[in-house]
């Protein structure tokens, strides 16, 4: 795509590297079959290749958003699928993180959008304050059809809805601790414990030193690591998710010099992705940029771990059917496809996959609060999908999915990594009954 941006605006080394970006972009047009917004609303500006046109005219003109390419550039996923498909290796990805952090800077959203929007980026990243919330909602879900009249209000009556009926205890697997391997030791990792996941479902993480440690590799879980950023990252907050990578990777980087690390363990996918992005987000900080790379460099999906690990032979087979939902940020974001599902059939599950296995749930870090009505939509025709393979369960590897499937699914929906310790000798997971 050719563009017209001047040498002064060149010396912005955003707008730079969005112009590499929108220049590779030939309009071909094959990303539009696989965008779930495309397939949903089927209209060209919410397509990846309408949204580059916008953020380029934006950007050009060097001008403030416009509610047109607010609304359009907002009900873009972020699932990353149009990356997938291109031919042409279009970075979207960085594309639309510039563009939001663009928005957020020049666009003064309605005051409704605002309160919404500064009370998940003020609440989600903290467990202690979205336990609280989401303790809160059970008293606030009678009148979720009330806000959801109201079309400011919908955001409002999405979060009641999704708030769970009960919310797990705190589980001290979220505390700083070093966690001994059972046998001979042949790794160590630092464990990413999250924020919302550790709150929605701490089972994870438990299974996940459970599964570690008995196959002989030490677990750090460090002190001083919080939410990885992606939810203000997808929001435009540029500040508040610097800030959190920077976080992040001095309690790594802590970790690494006080004893090595083979990786640095996530849990869930949609963090992942964003973690093996910090080198890219903190380029530019003298500081940090060195630092985060190597952060980088060491982020794997749990899975991604494990599949380099000798595994011995399960402790039972229970060869139920299982549909594999790969999360966009597992299969598009870090382009991890094989190992989840090699080593559900490793353990003796029998893998089923669903249709359209490509096109997002419609969960996308607060895509369902902020979009509900298309969220709903792609989360209908998921679950249809879901349930036509037959399975008795579903396994994958986001809690993001898991929160917006599961309500709807008519059957169990589990991390991968609980039915592989369950399946290497830990518990039966308590989702089976
Ligand atoms: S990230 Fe997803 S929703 Fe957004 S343009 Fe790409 S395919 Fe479409
Ligand atoms: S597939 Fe790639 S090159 Fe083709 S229109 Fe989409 S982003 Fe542009």
């Amino acid at each position: 795509m050719q563009t017209s941006f001047s040498p002064a605006q060149l010396a912005d080394p955003h707008i730079a590297e969005s112009e590499k970006i929108v220049r590779k972009c030939v309009h071909c047009g094959f990303c539009t079959a696989t965008c779930p917004t495309y397939v949903t609303l089927g209209n060209e500006l919410d397509s990846p290749r309408g949204r580059i046109y916008l953020i380029k005219d934006m950007l050009e003109a060097g001008r403030a958003a416009d509610k047109e390419t607010v609304t359009h550039i907002d009900r873009c996923l972020s699932c990353l699928a149009c990356m997938t498909t291109c031919p042409s290796g279009v970075h979207y990805m960085h594309l639309v993180d510039h563009a939001r952090a663009h928005i957020e800077q020049t666009y003064r959203r309605p005051l409704l959008d605002r309160l919404v929007r500064a009370a998940l980026a003020a609440i989600l990243p903290h467990p202690s304050r979205f336990r609280a919330a989401l303790r809160l909602a059970k008293l606030g879900r009678p009148f979720a059809g009330l806000f959801r009249s109201v079309p400011a209000l919908k955001p409002v009556a999405a979060m009641l809805d999704l708030a769970p009926a009960s919310v797990p205890a705190g589980s001290r697997i979220a505390l700083p601790a070093v966690h001994r391997p059972q046998t001979a030791t042949r790794g160590r990792v630092a464990l990413l414990t999250g924020c919302a996941q550790s709150v929605l479902d701490p089972g994870i993480n438990e299974a996940t030193v459970r599964l570690l440690t008995r196959l002989g590799v030490e677990v750090v879980v460090p002190e001083g690591e919080g939410c990885c950023g992606a939810l203000v990252h997808h929001m435009g907050r540029e500040a508040d998710s610097l800030a959190a990578a920077r976080n992040n990777v001095d309690a790594w980087t802590r970790v690494l010099q006080t004893g090595g690390l083979d990786a640095i363990l996530i849990t869930a996918s949609g963090c992942g992705t964003t973690i093996k992005d910090y080198g890219f987000m903190l380029r530019l900080d003298e500081a940090y940029a060195a630092k985060a790379a190597r952060v980088s460099a060491l982020a794997k999906d749990v899975t991604e771990y494990l599949a380099t690990l000798d595994l011995p032979a399960p402790a039972m087979h229970t060869g139920q059917a299982v549909a594999y939902h790969s999360a966009c940020s597992m299969q598009h974001g870090q382009k991890i496809a094989r190992q989840p599902r090699e080593l559900l059939q490793r353990a003796g599950f029998r893998l089923v996959e669903p249709r359209e296995g490509h096109l997002c749930c419609g969960s996308a870090g607060t895509y369902n609060i902020l979009q509900p009505d298309i969220s709903a939509r792609l989360r209908e025709r998921k679950v249809k999908n879901l349930a036509a393979t037959g399975a008795e369960l579903i396994a994958t590897g986001n809690i993001g999915c898991m929160t917006q499937i599961g309500s709807r699914a008519g059957m169990p929906i589990l991390h991968t990594v609980e039915l592989l310790d369950w399946a290497y000798g830990g518990p039966k997971p308590a989702a089976l009954g």
